[in-house]
C-alpha cells in the first residue's frame, strides 16, 4: 500500500508563532503542549519547524564564522575618517 505524503511546506497560518516559538524554545505550559503535539502530527508545521532550525543553525554558523581583522581596521579607519570629515563641514557651516 503506497503512503501518502503531504508535500505541503507551509505552516498552518495560526501556527505560525506558535512553531517560531517552539524553534526558540521560548514556550511554556499549555502553548508548549499544544505547539508540540501540532508539529508532531501536521507535516506542514513539522516541514517549517525544521527550516527555521536550520536558518537558525546557519545564522549561528555565520556569527561564528572569523572574520579578517585587516578588513574590520581599514573599515573603522575609514568610517573614523568620514566622522572627521562630518565634523569639520560642521564646524564649517
Ligand atoms: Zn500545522
Amino acid at each position: 500500500m503506497k503512503r501518502t505524503v503531504n508535500q505541503n511546506v507551509t505552516p498552518c497560518r495560526h501556527m505560525e508563532g506558535l512553531v517560531q516559538g517552539a524553534a526558540k524554545g521560548e514556550l511554556k505550559g499549555i502553548a508548549r503542549w499544544y505547539a508540540w503535539a501540532h508539529i508532531h502530527r501536521c507535516s506542514g508545521c513539522r516541514a517549517f519547524l525544521q527550516r527555521l532550525e536550520a536558518a537558525t543553525l546557519a545564522l549561528r554558523v555565520a556569527k561564528e564564522a572569523s572574520v579578517d581583522e585587516d578588513a574590520l581596521v581599514r573599515l573603522r579607519r575609514q568610517v573614523s575618517q568620514l566622522a572627521e570629515t562630518e565634523n569639520d563641514t560642521n564646524k564649517n557651516a
